[in-house]
């Protein structure tokens, strides 16, 4: 049994007064997908941003690869190299080229160099389905396009974990598809992932896991057709019968 990927163990994050995650604990195993469901404002963003440290927990560890991301003498930055992130918003930069967008951070974190990161970015743009799109800039392409070079960015950096906060919900439902395809023949290939969406059939068919927050914590979690098809908790009954 290897250890996990993602530990996260007695996690506690307050704002001001406002006790927004109050004691999760959720391991994830190399190559697991987890998705996170649950009613907006129960933490889910902040549990994933609490992994790869853009919020710093008030109190419990995280660990990403064996790695204590919270010990204090940890260095971020070679954390934060290890773990991809993508956001609902794309945060592309719009007067650089696809392909510059890509190989711009792979220059800047990882000091590869112009032909290395330019060979990098192609074959993540290939394996996004967007391999013709690499000369154009952000603002030809469509959202769900535009989100999908944001994922072959994040991939171009060799992640070891992928972290979605709802990468579909900006997106016009035509566009959805697409995206969840690419995040599809990911978890196919191995990829760890932890998945915050709105999207049920994504999680049933694709995630190994699925965990439901409210409050600020782990209400249950378990195989998508026990907690999506056979919820045991009131709390996961009513999220879910809102949603159809
Ligand atoms: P979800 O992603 O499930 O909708 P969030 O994690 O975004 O929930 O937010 C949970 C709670 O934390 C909300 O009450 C939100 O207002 C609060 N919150 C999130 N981020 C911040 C922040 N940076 N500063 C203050 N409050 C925040
Ligand atoms: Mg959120």
């Amino acid at each position: 049994m290897t250890s996990p990927e993602i530990r996260v163990q007695g996690l506690h994050k307050s704002f001001g007064d406002n006790h927004v995650l109050r004691g999760i604990d959720l391991e994830i195993a190399q190559g697991e997908v987890v998705c996170v469901i649950g009613p907006s404002g129960s933490g889910k963003s902040t549990l994933l941003r609490c992994v790869n440290l853009l919020e710093e927990p008030t109190e419990g560890q995280v660990f990403v690869g064996g790695t204590e991301v919270t010990d204090p003498d940890v260095d971020i930055d070679a954390v934060r190299r290890r773990i991809g992130m993508v956001f609902q918003q794309f945060n592309l930069f719009p007067h650089l080229s696809v392909t510059e967008n890509l190989t711009l951070p792979q220059r800047r974190v990882l000091g590869r160099d112009k032909a290395a990161a330019e060979r990098v970015a192609a074959g993540n743009l290939a394996r996004v389905g967007l391999a013709e799109k690499a000369d154009a800039h952000p603002s030809a392409l469509s959202g769900g396009q535009q989100q999908r070079v944001a994922i072959a960015r994040a991939l171009a950096m060799d992640p070891e974990v992928m972290l979605f906060d709802e990468p579909t919900s900006a997106l016009d439902p035509e566009l959805v598809g697409d995206v969840l395809a690419v995040m599809r023949s990911l978890a196919r290939e191995g990829m760890t992932m932890m998945v915050v969406t709105h999207e049920m059939s994504f999680a049933r068919e694709v995630a190994d896991r699925v965990v439901f927050m409210d409050g600020g914590v782990i209400v249950e979690e378990g195989r998508p057709e026990q907690v999506i098809g056979a919820p045991r908790h009131e709390r996961t009954r009513h999220f879910l019968s809102r949603l159809l």
